[in-house]
């Protein structure tokens, strides 16, 4: 167990290290299948017209938050389901990707990260951005694809408008050949 997971072990994080968030839910049931703890982090460069969370787009806004105790919140929290939302959370990606590797040093946990950006683009990102690979590598689920108000959809499970995809992306980096998640029992 590393220096950072010990401190959180006893209380005590380490050196405050931000990651901008919008906020977080404990408990979301509509985030991805089952009870799930949600990170929306701060800051989207999408301007989704209709975007559902508006607040969280100026990268300004928001407030600062320890990675370390985030991390220690979601190692104690009940649930072994990560959601990271947003915002953008590719914007955050290495913050994310640290609090998910900190969190996997003591709970075994489930990721679904959403995106506004198509996967084939963050494939090509991911190229020359060790942080985005970093951030694809620790994800299981990858939601992507900006919301779309004319194909805004209520039936489309766990996304808001119809354009959207999920991805089983758990394979990545050994493989870029992502399983499309079509029926709501296939996401597991
Ligand atoms: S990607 Fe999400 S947070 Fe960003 S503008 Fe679009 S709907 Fe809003």
């Amino acid at each position: 167990m590393n220096t950072a997971v010990r401190q959180i072990g006893i209380h005590k994080p380490a050196i405050a290290e931000p990651i901008r968030l919008a906020g977080i839910i404990e408990d979301s049931i509509v985030d991805g299948p089952g009870v799930r703890f949600v990170v929306f982090v701060q800051g989207c460069p999408h301007n989704c017209d209709g975007c559902h969370n508006q607040q969280a787009q100026n990268f300004n806004g928001g407030f600062n938050a320890d990675i370390y105790k985030l991390v220690d919140k979601i190692i104690r929290a009940k649930t072994t389901k990560l959601t990271f939302s947003g915002g953008e959370p590719f914007c955050s990606a290495r913050e994310l990707a640290k609090v998910a590797k900190l969190v996997r040093e003591v709970k075994d946990v489930e990721i679904i990260t959403y995106t506004g950006y198509l996967f084939e683009k963050l494939l090509e990102m991911a190229k020359t951005d060790k942080d985005i690979k970093e951030l694809l590598s620790v994800t299981n689920y990858l939601v992507d694809g900006k919301f779309e108000k004319d194909k805004k959809t209520l039936d489309w499970f766990y996304r808001g408008s119809s354009n959207q995809r999920i991805f089983d992306i758990t394979c990545y980096p050994n493989s870029t050949k992502a399983r499309l998640i079509e029926k709501r029992e296939d996401l597991k």
